[in-house]
Formats: C-alpha cells, structure tokens, sequence
C-alpha cells in the first residue's frame, strides 16, 4: 500500500478514448499536475529509432535502457518530452514510433524500470493534485490512487476522433493502426475492462466538456 503525500488521479483507457486531452483538461481545472506515462514510452521507441535497434529483439530494448535519459515534466500548460539534450515533444507522436511503440511497451524490464520512474513522479513534491494517464495506471503504477477512472468509448467513436485529431494520415490508415495497436497493448495491460474499484467514465455520448466535467467531479468528490 502506497500512501501518497499527494492527490494521486489514475486514467488509463485505449487509444482515442479522449484519455489524454480530457486529462490534460482535468488537470488544469484542478490546478494539478499531469503525468503522460505513455510519453515514456514513446521515448524509448524514439531512441530506439534512432539508434536502428531492432525492437523486437526484447535484449536490444534491454540494453537501450543503459543510457535512455527522458526527462518529461509535468506542467499541463506546456509538457515537454527530451531524451538526453534532445527535444523529442513532437517527435514521439509522429506515426512511425506510433507504430513501433508496443514493441517496446511489451518488454518487462521496460515495463519496471519506467514504473519506477513514474511512481517516484507520482510522490514528487509539487502541485497538491496529480493526474497520471496510461494504460496501467489504475492496475499496476498506482493501485492505491484516491481517484481511478476508465476513461472508455465506443470503438467507432474512438477511430472518428482519432482521424480527427491527425489529419496528416487517412482516416483508414489512422484506424488499421489504432486498431493494431490495442490489440498488440491488449497482450500486455488489459485496460478494456475496469479491475475492482476503477468508476467507468464511457464518454461515448458525452462532449469533450462533459467528460472533463465528470472527471473532475470524481476528483473534487474524493478529495471531500
Ligand atoms: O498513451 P499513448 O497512446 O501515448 O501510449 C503510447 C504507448 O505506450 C501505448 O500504445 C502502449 O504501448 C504504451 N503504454 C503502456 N503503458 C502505459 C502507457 C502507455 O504500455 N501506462
């Protein structure tokens, strides 16, 4: 059992569930931190990139780990994301680590040695309030968060924001990889379905401000 010195706020959820823009929102309106775990994922895929590691040679992930330095802060107002001294906030969401990113995510020891990193995050000094996004945030990082929430959507509705969030890509494109991506991740976290404890938050038919609204409601809630 982890007694955090802080509010600690857990959202996981698939691909273009609106985890990360409601989240974002949410952390604002709370005058909270925000913590993209997914961020660091993401950094490593990049570093691997870089590097022409193959990244399903899980011993080659590995031993990317030595010298992976990321530095992700957590103000919601202006996130930003490097590997050593290089600036990697836009890079990361380009689609060829998109696409490669699972591979990296799968790996055990990747898995632990960024679990560390973000739990120490979690009980940092700092704003009263932290909201931490991801896939395995309510499972597995921080199981012990006064707020745990399952941020999901309909598939369909999901592929629909997702098209419209990048519209460099077509909507086809954007769908086959969203797709293929939750079902590689499924494999790894389950995060279709809420453990024990988690509130389901289903913005299928909710707007945006709806469902930041609800969020934020549950937090305001708990802290009570
Ligand atoms: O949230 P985002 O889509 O940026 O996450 C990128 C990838 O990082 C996911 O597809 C998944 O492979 C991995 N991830 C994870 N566990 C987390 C957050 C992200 O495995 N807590």
């Amino acid at each position: 059992m982890t007694a955090w010195r802080r509010m600690v706020v857990a959202v996981d959820g698939p691909a273009g569930s609106g985890k990360s823009s409601v989240s974002r929102a949410a952390a604002k309106a709370l005058g909270y931190e925000l913590l993209d775990t997914g961020a660091a994922y993401r950094a490593l895929a990049w570093l691997g990139l870089e590097r022409g590691t193959d990244l399903d040679d899980a011993a080659a992930v590995v031993a990317l780990l030595a010298d992976f330095d990321d530095e992700i802060t957590t103000d919601p107002d202006d996130t930003r994301v490097t590997v050593g001294d290089t600036d990697v906030t836009a890079a990361i969401r380009e689609p060829r680590v998109s696409s490669v990113v699972s591979s990296v995510a799968r790996v055990p020891e990747v898995r632990q040695r960024l679990n560390e990193q973000f739990r120490a995050r979690l009980d940092a000094p700092g704003r009263p309030g932290i909201v931490a996004e991801g896939r395995d945030i309510t499972t597995v990082v921080a199981p012990d968060a006064a707020v745990r929430v399952l941020l999901t959507a309909d598939e369909r509705v999901r592929l629909a924001r997702r098209a419209g969030e990048l519209d460099d890509q077509s909507a086809e494109e954007i769908a086959r990889q969203v797709v293929e991506r939750d079902r590689k991740d499924s494999q790894v976290v389950d995060f279709l379905t809420a453990a024990e404890g988690v509130t389901t938050l289903d913005s299928t038919s909710l707007t945006f401000q709806e469902t930041v609204d609800a969020l934020v409601a549950l937090v305001r809630a708990a802290a009570r």
